[in-house]
């Protein structure tokens, strides 16, 4: 951490911030320059506010230059991590996975009716809320243990992985047996207790951004989850609210190379979720896998129009057939691979 002293600051000042220093266990080195004196504050400690330092008197300002995060931080593997599952898939390889499927599953014809479709079109693994966080109470909150058995029967049949989300720590234990990736969503992310716990879980996890989230705030998350022993993550851009409002959320895509530079952790693209708009979603996903995501999440239904949640952002099949070929000739141009 850099510390600049104010001009006026006076020596006593100064070594009153060195004692502070040392007393949180940095060791300093002063400069002191021809109008201020800067202190260089070096340590293994990374969980310190800088606003303390700040408030001090004869402080001008404070610099982190250590990332506040351990495990998630690039430098802990550099040559990045690769998320392997028993079917050979691997999240974070030379392949872009896909993960599609409808946003909840509502019944069993939907589901394998869309899971064919999107299997055929190279989807690898399905994705179907069974418990969904939604805005309302009145709205349709998923189908709950029905949809996890009927997603895990479709995943099979139609040969792919199944990914749905967790919205509580008592849903865990029913999960696991079902599914192969556990979603964190956007609302959850700051649900340190969930993190926690998936922690301690012998699964991936699939972590979304929240709405508000800084990257920084995203890798925290992610290092509560690996705290806990579970080195499974996978992080997700899904698109932050800002002050536009012709798309539901802002996708911001140059979260992907931002995470893939101060990570090791593989990463996802929502541009479902981070559009709310079938029409920008290709787009987005076309995007995406330019600026080096490692998988896409895609909602897709086969009556959008009468899905129960999120019909106007998911695709038709035949569009997600047809974005699949797109993204079949931008990957080799980045260095990656499709199924
Ligand atoms: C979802 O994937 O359907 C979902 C609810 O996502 P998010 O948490 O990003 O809103
Ligand atoms: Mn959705």
């Amino acid at each position: 951490m850099i510390v600049a002293m104010q001009e006026t600051a006076t020596e006593e000042q100064i070594q009153q911030i060195i004692e502070h220093l040392v007393r949180m266990g940095f060791s300093v080195h002063r400069t002191t320059g021809v109008r201020q004196s800067i202190l260089a504050a070096v340590g293994a400690r990374i969980d310190f506010d800088t606003r303390n330092l700040e408030v001090l008197p004869g402080v001008q300002e404070v610099h982190r230059i250590s990332a506040p995060y351990k495990l998630v931080g690039r430098t802990f593997r550099p040559e990045g991590t690769v998320v392997k599952f028993a079917n050979g898939l691997a999240i974070g390889n030379a392949e872009v996975v896909v993960m599609a499927g409808p946003c909840s599953v509502e019944s069993r014809e939907q589901l394998f009716t869309v899971a064919q479709q999107i299997a055929q079109a190279g989807a690898r693994v399905l994705r179907g809320g069974a418990f969904k966080p939604r805005s309302s109470p009145y709205s349709f909150q998923g189908l709950g243990l029905e949809g996890l058995k009927l997603l895990r029967e479709a995943g099979d049949k139609f040969g792919m992985l199944v990914i749905s989300e967790v919205m509580e720590i008592s849903q865990i234990e029913m999960m696991l047996p079902y599914v192969d990736i556990l979603q964190v969503g956007a609302r959850n992310m700051q649900n340190f207790n969930l993190l926690r716990e998936l922690g301690k879980v012998k699964k991936p996890v699939l972590l979304k951004r929240g709405i508000a989230a800084t990257l920084e705030e995203l890798l925290l998350s992610g290092e509560y989850i690996m705290a806990g022993g579970n080195y499974d993550v996978i992080l997700c851009e899904r698109g932050i609210r800002t002050f536009e409002t012709y798309t539901r959320n802002t996708m911001d895509i140059s979260a992907i190379p931002i995470v893939k530079k101060l990570s090791h952790l593989p990463m996802t693209a929502d541009p479902s979720h981070g559009t709310g708009r079938r029409d920008k979603v290709a787009p987005m996903a076309r995007a995406s896998v330019a600026a080096g995501a490692d998988a896409l999440l895609i909602e897709v239904h086969h009556d959008p129009d009468k899905a129960l949640s999120d019909g106007a952002q998911s695709l038709f099949p035949q569009q997600f057939a047809q974005l699949m070929g797109e993204l079949r000739m931008i990957a080799p141009a980045v260095g990656r691979k499709m199924a």
